[in-house]
């Protein structure tokens, strides 16, 4: 069998999906799949590199300096992916990867494919849409405002009067659609928040306002179809005021707390709200949910991430590792999970 491993992507979360297919290069086994490599420029075209049947021996074959001028892959028209015998693993983050629209591709030229399916990943990308669906199902979530840019631009001062009227600062302010804290504020004032409104704009037309908590990061991996697996929640533990882009891939500054180090009752919840949310959102393959923790024990959901990052040493195979699950095992997981969705749709 194969599997046609997508990645690389259109959105600023580029270059994270390189590291995670590297990794899953390095652990695919060889014995029963060849990997066809299909990367996809920041401009969106589709390279087709090479067919592996082994291990990469080093990084170059994933093409990571493709240009025009240098190109060694051949363009491809992206249909011309479909052949029989083949399963697809969008390992892409962010928009146009994770946010439903590769995977409506999928669905449309018929393949069975790894992770969320297309509501999903376009709910779970969305983070007004994942407030408004996490608030029907009465999981706890930070309060929040969402602003459109062109209300915004409409009447600035009805938005800030809003944000204030619900919200104390700091706040956060984030793009709706985006991953890796890209396009993501901490703002202490008003002159903050208009900045960081515009910084949002950036990568969206869609924003939300949230409160800003002091609170502890911890996460859940979550694996299946109907089948809902959880594993314990696992500790970004931070010496930096936020969790941005930097400290996340740059500064290698964070440990992860495996599992983590809180009640009995607050695992329970973490994994229970998980579930219903993974569940709520029509979850199928996998999903990492992300919890606030503060020092009075309160859980609030903040997000669902469809594709998470998925090297290694990412939070999510390393929960999984901790539960016995080892990398190359869940990899093999997540494929027979898509089989099996694709299947029973037929
Ligand atoms: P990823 O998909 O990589 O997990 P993301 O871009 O979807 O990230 P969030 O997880 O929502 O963004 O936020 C990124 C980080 O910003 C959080 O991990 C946290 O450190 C900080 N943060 C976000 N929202 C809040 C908030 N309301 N209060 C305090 N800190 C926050
Ligand atoms: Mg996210
Ligand atoms: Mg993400
Ligand atoms: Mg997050």
């Amino acid at each position: 069998m194969k599997i046609v491993l997508l990645y690389g992507g259109r959105s600023a979360e580029h270059d994270v999906s390189i590291l995670s297919a590297y990794s899953v290069l390095n652990a695919i086994y060889y014995d029963y799949y060849q990997v066809q490599l299909v990367f996809i420029t920041k401009d969106g075209v589709w390279v087709k590199g090479p067919l592996l049947t082994e291990k990469p021996k080093n990084e170059s074959v994933l093409n990571l300096t493709w240009d025009t001028k240098d190109a060694t892959g051949e363009v491809i028209s992206p249909s011309t992916i479909k052949e029989e015998d083949a399963v697809v693993f969008p390992l892409l983050h962010g928009p146009n990867g994770e946010d439903g629209t590769i995977q409506g591709f999928l669905e449309t030229i018929d393949m069975p494919y790894i992770g969320a399916g297309v509501l999903t990943s376009a709910c779970g990308m969305d983070k007004i849409m994942t407030k408004y669906i996490l608030q029907a199902a009465g999981i706890p979530q930070v309060p929040y405002v969402p602003v459109l840019k062109n209300l915004w631009k409409e009447n600035p001062k009805q938005i800030f009067e809003q944000c204030e009227g619900t919200l104390l600062y700091p706040m956060f302010i984030k793009p709706a659609n985006m991953g890796s804290s890209v396009g993501i504020s901490k703002a202490e004032n008003r002159e903050e928040l208009q900045n960081a409104l515009q910084e949002a704009y950036k990568y969206d037309t869609r924003a939300i306002v949230e409160q800003g908590i002091e609170a502890r990061e911890i996460e859940v991996a979550i694996l299946g179809n109907e089948d809902v697996r959880t594993t314990l929640a696992g500790e970004i533990v931070k010496d930096v005021a936020f969790y941005d882009y930097n400290s996340k891939y740059i500064d290698n500054q964070i440990v992860m707390q495996i599992p983590a180090e809180v009640t009995e009752d607050v695992q329970e919840k973490a994994q229970e709200f998980a579930k219903k949310a993974y569940i709520m959102l029509g979850g199928s393959g996998l999903s990492r949910c992300d919890f606030f923790l503060t020092n009075k024990n309160e859980l609030f959901l903040n997000e669902l991430n469809t594709m998470p990052g998925f090297t290694q040493y990412s939070m999510y195979p390393s929960l999984w590792e901790k539960m016995g699950l080892k990398y190359g095992d869940l990899i093999e997981e997540l494929i027979q999970l898509a089989l099996k969705r694709y299947k029973q749709r037929q």
